[in-house]
């Protein structure tokens, strides 16, 4: 299961942006191409956050859907898998989206004076 080292780096990389500050949401992006399934990093987001500046937060997962556009009529493609074929018939597609996995935004809890 590759999501158990994505998910460390995760929360590796939004410890470094909290600064010691605790963590109320993370929201992520995943590509529906990355192969990386949201239900098993939300699993181990869960147990690796754990005494860590993230314990209690929220995970959001925001699925990002595969795109490509095709090389020979331009037409926009959607894609289940990292291949696919155009409605003229093409296989020539270059991807525009789908294979991001991005920590789009990190909410650090507010201390209200
Ligand atoms: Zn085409």
């Amino acid at each position: 299961m590759h999501e158990l080292g994505i998910t460390q780096n995760i929360i590796a990389i939004v410890t470094e942006h909290a600064k010691g500050q605790k963590v109320q949401r993370v929201l992520l992006e995943i590509g529906k191409l990355s192969a990386i399934m949201p239900d098993a990093v939300q699993f181990c987001f869960d147990i690796c956050a754990k005494d860590t500046l993230l314990e209690g937060a929220k995970l959001e997962i925001r699925e990002i859907p595969g795109l490509a556009k095709c090389r020979q009529c331009g037409a926009k493609v959607l894609l289940e898998q990292p291949f696919g074929i155009c409605n003229c018939g093409s296989r020539e597609l270059d991807l525009i989206s789908g294979e991001e996995l991005k920590i789009k935004e990190i909410e650090i809890e507010e201390i209200c004076v």
